[in-house]
């Protein structure tokens, strides 16, 4: 297992409803839960859940939250560990024409499983303190599947185009999640070499 010598810092969770400021600039609830660099803040509308819930076929449950909370930490540990910053790089990338669109969106959805496999060692660590309930990983799994690229887009648009995911199919969240749940630790979360 690779050694990190980062010390923990833990993120900011800010609660809000309708539109927010942040050291990323304006956002209103339309954008889902996100994670600034800049402030090293997660922020989340309550609203969310319903639309989880509603839009996108999540099961209920407080699970379906926690997951949601756990993947944005997850990119806040991407970020401490530089992670993100190597992502980042990349996407500038994009606009000297080094790396298309497309094969940045590859990068993008490696990221966001390392979110989701990050997301799985959190419930793991819940699981070990004796907190996780019956239903909660069936919850998280749901949520994780519920935001997969290709159920969203075939809700929306009526098919898939793999070329666009950045955040990955339902399979592979899943996959990635119950990977980072059950390693515990950091042993198996890249991401980014071999196959997804
Ligand atoms: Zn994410």
């Amino acid at each position: 297992m690779p050694e990190y010598n980062e010390q923990y810092r833990e993120p900011t969770l800010a609660v809000y409803t309708g539109s927010v400021s942040t050291g990323c600039g304006a956002a209103d609830s339309g954008v889902g839960p996100f994670y600034c660099t800049r402030d090293q803040t997660i922020y989340l509308d309550l609203s969310f859940y319903d639309t989880l819930i509603s839009r996108y076929g999540a099961k209920q449950g407080d699970f379906v939250m926690s997951y949601v909370i756990a993947h944005e930490a997850g990119h806040h540990v991407q970020t401490l560990l530089g992670v993100t910053d190597q992502l980042n790089t990349l996407r500038q990338q994009i606009s000297t024409g080094s790396i298309s669109q497309t094969e940045f969106n590859t990068y993008s959805v490696r990221y966001e499983l390392q979110a989701d496999y990050l997301a799985g060692v959190v419930a793991r660590f819940i699981k070990d303190k004796g907190y996780l309930e019956q239903g909660d990983l069936s919850e998280a799994l749901s949520a994780a599947a519920a935001v997969g690229d290709d159920s969203i887009q075939k809700k929306y648009q009526g098919y898939a185009d793999p070329d666009t995911f950045n955040h990955g199919t339902s399979q592979q969240r899943q996959t990635w999640f119950m990977k980072g749940y059950e390693a515990g630790d950091l042993s198996q979360w890249d991401t980014f070499e071999g196959s997804i």
